[in-house]
């Protein structure tokens, strides 16, 4: 298996993991040339048939890849490992699944990968969220920053340079 990264021809094993009750073979790699570390899969052919409707009406087979794929580009440049967005990507495919339906739109894919960045870093959830909400103008960033910033301050386990916050963890 290539190196998703840096393309070298051939990668390690370093975990193999049954899931979805032994349906699908989970392996992690590793590259030893640039030590990424990711995750492929090994399930049925037909287990795989999930459609995403786009919003031109069109329908497309999921892929995974595509999705991490749009993920990286959003972390271009930041210190996000690999393997985090190949988690995203694989609690975002179960979310779907589980749900049940095997037709499910772009938006839904969308919403969930906003959900999932946000967690791992902030200016990568910007980013995609300026692409996929279409963001046409400064107000749109600086609105969508001020939301982020208003979720921070409610969290009191994060972020020490916000004082609210900082005032908040000292109380408690
Ligand atoms: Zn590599």
């Amino acid at each position: 298996m290539r190196c998703p990264r840096c393309d070298a021809p051939e990668t390690r094993v370093i975990e193999t993991r049954l899931s979805n009750e032994g349906r699908v073979v989970r392996r992690r790699r590793e590259c030893p040339c640039c030590e990424a570390r990711f995750t492929t899969y090994e399930r049925l052919e037909e287990w795989q048939t999930l459609c995403v409707i786009k919003k031109d009406g069109r329908r497309e087979n999921f892929d995974a890849d595509k999705l991490l794929h749009g993920l990286c580009r959003a972390c271009e440049k930041l210190p996000v490992p690999l393997d985090l967005l190949q988690d995203a990507v694989d609690r975002i495919e179960t979310k779907v699944r589980d749900q049940g339906a095997l037709e499910v739109p772009a938006s839904l894919l969308g919403e969930l990968a906003m959900e999932e960045l946000r967690k791992i870093h902030q200016v990568a959830y910007v980013r995609f969220a300026s692409v996929y909400r279409e963001f046409t103008d400064l107000s749109n960033f600086a609105s969508e920053i001020a939301r982020l910033c208003g979720t921070l301050a409610d969290s009191t386990s994060r972020n020490g340079r916000d004082p609210s916050a900082e005032a908040k963890r000292k109380r408690s």
